[in-house]
């Protein structure tokens, strides 16, 4: 696969990424049968995930962040790691599509501004580092955004773009985030962001241009514009039996007892591809075997 996730670096102060996440959205779409507004929304998240998980330092750190606004989609969970894997789910996913006054689907109103987003990240310590903002607009990007300003104090600006056609299809998706260094220069910076929202709508440079060319299109004019990364990210889960066992004993043995003697066995499924686990009795009764 090509890789769709591309980064530099201009003048040693500004860390420009960008991810083509059509893939991810399609994903997204046939393993949780999302309805247009619904993908789009997950979509967004998605995105912004697949570009900060890249921003994570060791290949074993990964991080959660959950997006929820008060609006009808409920809350919105996505997770990546620093190896370019991103899964993601949503309460409604069948949400009914309504539209703005330009014609595009609402997914700001739909999203809602009343609540929160929380970034979990398991960097090796101790505790998992626990951020949260509060929502500022519902679409997604301004409030990931403002989440960096607020919750990491590091100023950053982000865009993001989803096309779903009537077929329910991605046709484009993608974002672009825009990091400062320590001892940026105040005018670089003004620049970058006015390069950055001049962009048409940013799925638009999806649909014709991947990442490593939007970066080099809009900001490769910069100087001292150094290559950083260039990867791919997809979709991916990786729930596995042994982490739902786990989940089983921690219900605790006279709990997960009554359900199997109630039910006969215990299912369950996993809200990030859907896949059934089923346990029998005697693989829960193992469960509990004193070893
Ligand atoms: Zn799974």
């Amino acid at each position: 696969m090509a890789d769709n996730y591309y980064r530099a670096i201009l003048n040693n102060q500004i860390i420009v990424s960008a991810v083509d996440s059509k893939d991810i959205v399609n994903k997204a779409i046939q393993l949780h049968s999302l309805s247009p507004i619904s993908a789009d929304a997950l979509g967004r998240v998605l995105t912004v995930a697949a570009l900060m998980g890249q921003t994570l330092k060791d290949k074993e750190d990964y991080l959660t962040t959950v997006v929820n606004g008060g609006g009808i989609l409920g809350s919105i969970t996505a997770c990546s790691d620093a190896v370019g894997n991103v899964k993601g789910c949503i309460d409604v996913t069948n949400a009914p599509n309504v539209y703005d006054a330009n014609g595009n689907l609402d997914v700001k109103g739909s999203v809602g501004k009343t609540g929160k987003v929380t970034v979990i990240k398991n960097i090796g310590l101790k505790q998992p580092y626990v951020g949260t903002s509060p929502m500022v607009s519902g679409a997604i990007a301004d409030d990931f955004a403002n989440y960096y300003a607020t919750s990491e104090q590091q100023p950053c600006a982000l865009t993001v773009g989803i096309t779903i056609n009537k077929e329910g299809k991605c046709t484009a998706a993608g974002g672009v985030l825009v990091q400062v260094l320590p001892n940026c220069d105040a005018q670089l910076l003004d620049n970058v962001e006015t390069t950055l929202y001049a962009m048409d709508e940013m799925s638009y440079q999806f649909q014709f241009n991947s990442a490593k060319d939007i970066v080099h299109k809009f900001f490769g004019g910069y100087d001292n514009f150094v290559e950083s990364k260039s990867c791919s990210v997809r979709y991916h889960c990786d729930c596995s039996e042994q982490r739902f066992e786990r989940a089983i004993v921690g219900l605790g043995q006279k709990e997960a007892q009554s359900i199997v003697d109630e039910v006969g066995f215990i299912e369950v499924t996993c809200h990030f591809c859907n896949k059934k686990y089923k346990f029998d009795k005697n693989s829960v009764d193992k469960l509990f075997v004193k070893k």
